[in-house]
């Protein structure tokens, strides 16, 4: 995450950064089961991370969700580099969950 993180800040620049929904933090740990499941959430091991959740509801698919757009495919490359997977980009939804 650290160095997803550096990658980040060197593609996109810290004024970027400073605006950007990308680093909106919305959580990370959340012992829990999952949403309309009976299986515990990735949350629920610490395993996954949330960011900007007002811009990227659970059920909006890329006609919606705000990381869909173009402007976050250096960052979801700089994701993918690390070994990390977008659930948005895998399956069109929940786009704040990586
Ligand atoms: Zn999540």
């Amino acid at each position: 995450m650290l160095r997803v993180h550096t990658k980040a800040l060197e593609t996109y620049g810290i004024e970027k950064a400073k605006g950007g929904s990308s680093w909106i933090w919305a959580g990370c740990l959340n012992v829990r089961g999952m949403r309309g499941g009976s299986k515990w959430s990735t949350h629920g091991w610490g395993i996954a991370i949330d960011y900007d959740s007002d811009g990227n509801q659970l059920k909006w698919g890329s006609c919606k969700a705000a990381f869909a757009k173009a402007q976050y495919d250096d960052w979801w490359g700089i994701w993918e580099e690390e070994g990390w997977l977008s659930l948005g980009q895998a399956k069109n939804y929940y786009w704040m969950h990586i």
